[in-house]
Formats: C-alpha cells, structure tokens, sequence
C-alpha cells in the first residue's frame, strides 16, 4: 500500500510506501488521519538507519521527516504494467494559470472522492508541477534564470544551463527504457493569452490509427469539462515547436504514448451556446484540473470500479452550470484530427460531478 504524503518542511507530496510512515499500519484504505503528523522517511536508507537516531528529533541530515498522510491506494498487482500519467507544469513561469489546473489535478487525485480512488489503485500518475521554479521566483514571463525558454530546449538539455528540465527528461527516459512501466501520456500545462476556454495542442503522426487516438483524449475531456473546447484542440508539427516537451516526447516515446500540450486561457471560457464569455477563477483554473484527472477513468474505462452513486457537485458551487454544449467554433478549425467536427461534441452533456474545495 502506498501513502501520499506532504512533508512540512517544504510543502512537497509524494507517494511512499506505508512501510516508510513509522508507527503507521492501516488495515483499510479509509484507516488514516489527514490532520495527524506523523514520522515518515524519505528513503529505504533512511528507515535502516532509525535506530541510530533520536526519534522525533530533527537531526543534521533531517533523517526524521514530518508529514502528513494526505490518501493511500493499493499497490499495483505483481507483475501487471504501471500506466503512468507524467504531467508537468509552469515551464513557462509567468502562465500562472497552469498552477492553478495542475493544484486541480493533485488536489483531486489525493481526495476522498470515489473517483480519485479508483484512478490511484490503476493508474500512477508523476507529477512535476513546477519546471521552472528559479523563473517563477524571479518573476520572469517566459524564460529561466539564465535567459532560455525551458520549453525550447528539450531535445537537448543541459544539465548546467536547463537543471530542471534534464532532470525530468532523464526521469521520462528511464520510465521509457523500463519494460515494466508503460509512460501512456504527457501533458504539459501551460496557460494561452489570446485563445479562449481550455484546448489541447497534439502532434501530428503517419500512423493514421496512432494520430486519430491521439483525440479520444480531448473528445472525452470535452464532455467532462464544460470550458475544454474540443474545436480549439488542434495537431500539428511546426518546426516552430519542434523544441517543446510535447514534440520532443511525441517523437522519443512509443505509438501507445500520447503526448500533448494543456493551454487554458488567461482571461475567459464561452459556454457551448452562449455568445457571452466567463471570466476564469482561480477556482476554475482548479476545475478543470479535476476534470483532466477524472477523464482518464473514462479513458481507462474504469468506471464500473467506482463504489457508490457519484457525489452531485455541491450547491456550493460559485458558478452556474447548466447543461451545456462543448464550446465550438473558436479555434483553428481546419486542423483537427480527421478534420471533422466530432459530432458528440455538440450533444447535450451532464454536469460534471466532481467535489468543490
Ligand atoms: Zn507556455
């Protein structure tokens, strides 16, 4: 059984064996307390290595980490194949709304929702919610401490001048070379300044059955998120672009990995129907992010697993959400994979039901 944890000393989650969090043995998925703090080690070693130190102390080497225990899932069953989810954010440092979306994502994947647990017992999701973080303290809009768009520079990372981000590639690369691990998405948020609603940028392959699965994805995406514009989403492979992690990735990882880029306007989304456009919140930009986690179990077809009726969206929802349409008609329009307008995207849809925070 894994626990997902966030350590006090810098804010930071990961996913660790239970074996890790001292003094922790659940007999349940439900068998834990989010408020308490408890003793987790970062490492095997660190574990080895209790007896020699004082516990509860926070020693030279902060061997004892505290932490809160945040979700368990169950751990994958022997021998079968991780699908990974690798998702990364903020490359571009002044596209705050990314941070938003991405906090959705985590924020849903670590929940109580019955969703999210049927996503953390199949489905291991890697997430790097921050690839430029010394461009973000500095308060650039595109580039990183020393002047290079990150998103340019895939193809080639320095590990002097891009740290962060040939830190993720060799990541991505060993996920890649390991045959228990199937890496089956990348998604890089980033955040649009003059489109509208969220969309999703894909590559364009020769495979015509690898290039038409690349838009089930945002097809399914489009029907649980009613600001996602499945005719803003569009493929292509400008040389323009041939430097960012969803071309790069598209060319490297195998025909099963789809790979794309998430833009979210920074300014509006118009309803499928309507001619008026809605100001994007904060809490918006986080809706969507949960609406990106609860699509890959449609994707996964894995609905069948979740225990119980779905939760309705509580009433305290800020925004009306009427039945809607997919957003359409805002885009590049000639561009989408078969270049048809999908049809289930102009159908009626239900409301999301996902939790609010
Ligand atoms: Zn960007």
């Amino acid at each position: 059984m894994y626990a997902f944890v966030r350590f006090l000393e810098d804010n930071v989650c990961y996913a660790l064996p239970v074996s890790r969090v001292r003094d922790f043995s659940p007999t349940s998925q439900q068998d834990f307390d989010n408020q308490k703090v408890y003793t987790v080690y970062r490492n095997p070693e660190e574990a080895a290595d209790e007896d020699d130190e004082s516990p509860g102390e926070w020693g030279d080497r902060l061997l004892l980490h505290k932490a809160q225990i945040l979700a368990l899932a169950a751990n994958l069953l022997p021998g079968a194949e991780q699908k990974v989810v690798f998702i990364t954010a903020r490359v571009h440092p002044g596209e705050t709304p990314s941070s938003f979306v991405c906090q959705g994502i985590i924020d849903f994947l670590v929940s109580h929702h019955p969703i999210a647990k049927v996503l953390r017992d199949h489905v291991v999701f890697k997430i790097a919610p921050m690839l430029n973080p010394d461009g973000v303290y500095l308060g650039n809009y595109r580039c990183s401490l020393m002047g290079f768009d990150l998103n340019r520079h895939w193809a080639n990372p320095s590990p002097w001048a891009h740290p962060t981000l040939h830190g993720v590639k060799e990541l991505i690369i060993d996920m890649y070379n390991n045959p228990k691990i199937n890496l089956e998405f990348y998604i890089d948020i980033h955040a649009h300044s003059t489109m509208m609603n969220g969309f999703m940028y894909g590559n364009i392959f020769e495979d015509e059955e690898r290039f038409q699965r690349q838009a089930i994805f945002p097809k399914l995406l489009c029907q649980n998120a009613e600001d996602f514009s499945y005719s803003s989403t569009s493929f292509n492979r400008d040389a323009v672009k041939a430097g960012t992690g969803r071309r790069f990735l598209g060319g490297l990882l195998n025909d099963t990995s789809s790979c794309y880029t998430l833009e979210v306007s920074f300014y509006s989304y118009i309803l499928g129907g309507t001619a008026s456009a809605v100001p994007y919140t904060e809490e918006a930009y986080m809706k969507l992010g949960r609406n990106v986690a609860r699509t890959f179990l449609d994707y996964y077809r894995l609905n069948s697993l979740v225990e119980g009726p779905l939760a309705p969206t509580p009433k305290t929802w800020k925004d009306k959400v009427p039945h809607y349409k997919c957003p359409a008609q805002r885009g590049p329009g000639n561009s989408h994979a078969g270049g048809k307008p999908d049809k289930r995207s102009q159908a009626h849809l239900k409301e999301p039901s996902l939790p609010t925070r």
